[in-house]
């Protein structure tokens, strides 16, 4: 056990220990607490070595040190251990939301922090199991150099998934936590609370030490305004909130409309009626993004944050004009973005390829880019990022650094695919019992797959039952039913039993799946 020794000296947080190293002292500090240590968690400090460690099915915190008040920190198991002649302290605690916290003040590295303007990638686990996974793909796709990965959010969700998984905020971000400590990811990470519409939804995250906020001021966008007649327009135009604005119908005339907008590569002008569309349709998207914003500011107070904007759950595209208002009078008003999330040309439905026109594509993006690169810069952020596999060479080529990749149902489909090939009933159960629910789980979802279209797996072999989630159907009816299944009391025990005892299994799944997501961003 001479190997332990040397570590307890460390005062200012030691360097990651090499892979031979790691193995050597995760092996007797295995012994010393009886459990299974995972090596790259291994973290020398404050005159410490903590570590996550595995017991059946449970994970917990250790702590050995010479100093029994370092241990004291977490509750739990607190004995004394003989290691070499010497008496040390030896703590083994449950992954508690309070150990979580106690933890994070010892190693800076587990606290969420705000990205900043590099590349980027949300990577959403509604089950709490995925990061792991994750940060190995980052590795895979990036190298060692950490730092020079896509920046990652662990912790991403929204309330409405928080609603359907039954986790809150908190636990959210504890979840992630463990997984960042596992794997011993220390060039940081962010948080992001998703689609946050009300200013009681703000608090609560601000509380959790989220990070990154995503405002979806969607349900104040007027998709009507593309369309209505000129009168109606002008009517809507003049009912906005000008109070929160800061401004009128003439004061936006005068700034805005019939003048050439640099952008840069290209040059816009708005001409009245096309400017009076743009602030109809997203004029109380903005007021309200601004009543966010400076209630976060409040909330948050010295803590630094994030902002993100995101329409993109809405009906109509944004076009370039929309966009030029928006980024516009966001920095007018004072909110700064760091990620906005247009509602692009073309289709984006859940944990399947992007469907539309590549080349419109392009040229939207183009186009977005500019407005972004002009009134920020801000990174573009693609929502149901998640397997858009066809799109994200032509993101990355556009977009450079300044792009956001927003993944979430993805993992949770790794996880069927383990599922699958873990435990075969179980997930013809859960097929059998997706297939019932879509119709009505698809309804707050843009989905398109057909019943009668996803294979019909009765006839196949177990071995055959993964293939299952390379169909485009299949994908998307297993995808909006995640809530449904997961809040099926005969499921949830037996799934994440399944996945936890094959934990190796979905680790390895979500890498090479993510590797996918992240290789067009690389270099
Ligand atoms: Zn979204």
């Amino acid at each position: 056990m001479t190997e332990l020794l040397p570590w307890l000296d460390q005062v200012e947080l030691a360097p990651p220990l090499a892979e031979e190293a790691a193995a050597a002292v995760a092996g007797a500090l295995g012994e010393l607490a009886q459990g299974q240590v995972y090596p790259r968690s291994l973290a020398a400090a404050h005159g410490g070595l903590f570590f996550l460690m595995r017991r059946g099915l449970d994970k917990f915190l250790g702590c050995l040190s010479a100093d029994a008040g370092l241990g004291q920190r977490f509750t739990g198991q607190h004995s004394q251990v003989q290691v070499d002649g010497r008496t040390l302290q030896l703590t083994v605690a449950p992954t508690t939301g309070a150990n979580a916290a106690a933890l994070r003040t010892l190693l800076p590295y587990l606290v969420a922090r705000p990205l900043g303007l590099r590349k980027s990638a949300g990577c959403g686990d509604r089950l709490g199991l995925a990061t792991p996974g994750h940060i190995r793909a980052l590795r895979a796709t990036f190298g060692r150099d950490e730092d020079a990965a896509m920046a990652p959010i662990f912790a991403q969700q929204s309330i409405r998934e928080n609603a359907r998984t039954g986790r809150t905020p908190q636990e959210v971000m504890d979840d992630a936590m463990w997984g960042v400590f596992q794997e011993g990811w220390r060039a940081g990470f962010g948080a992001d609370a998703d689609h946050l519409k009300t200013l009681a939804d703000v608090d609560i995250c601000a509380a959790a030490g989220y990070t990154f906020y995503t405002v979806d001021p969607g349900d104040h966008v007027d998709d009507e305004a593309n369309t209505a007649a000129f009168p109606a327009l002008e009517a809507r135009v003049d009912a906005l909130p000008w109070d929160v604005l800061d401004s009128s119908p003439a004061d936006l005339a005068a700034r805005l409309a019939d003048r050439p907008i640099d952008l840069g590569t290209l040059k816009v002008t708005l001409d009245r009626e096309t400017l009076w569309r743009a602030a109809a349709k997203y004029g109380r998207a903005v007021a309200h993004t601004v009543t966010m914003y400076r209630h976060l500011a409040g909330a948050m107070g010295e803590r630094p944050f994030e902002l993100e904007m995101s329409v993109d759950e809405t009906a109509t595209v944004t076009s370039l004009a929309e966009h030029v208002y928006i980024a516009a009078e966001l920095q007018r008003l004072g909110v700064r973005c760091v990620s906005l999330a247009p509602r692009y040309v073309g289709t984006f439905e859940k944990g399947v390829d992007y469907i539309g026109d590549l080349d419109a594509f392009e040229q939207s993006i183009a186009q977005h880019m500019a407005v972004s690169r002009t009134f920020g810069p801000y990174k573009l952020s693609l929502h149901s990022g998640s397997d858009k596999f066809s799109i994200y060479p032509i993101a990355s080529r556009v977009a450079g650094d300044l792009v956001h990749l927003k993944t979430a149902g993805t993992s949770y489909l790794e996880a069927l695919r383990a599922i699958a090939a873990m435990a075969p009933d179980l997930f013809r159960q859960i097929v059998a019992f997706a297939r019932e629910r879509y119709p009505t789980d698809r309804a707050s979802y843009h989905v398109s797959a057909e019943l009668e279209k996803m294979p019909d797996i009765a006839g196949w072999p177990d071995d055959r039952l993964p293939e299952l989630l390379n169909d485009f159907h299949a994908r998307e009816i297993l995808h909006v039913t995640f809530g449904s299944v997961l809040n099926h009391p005969p499921f949830r025990e037996p799934f994440f039993t399944a996945l936890r005892t094959h934990e190796e299994t979905y680790s390895e799944m979500l890498e090479r799946h993510f590797c996918r997501h992240f290789a067009p961003f690389a270099g």
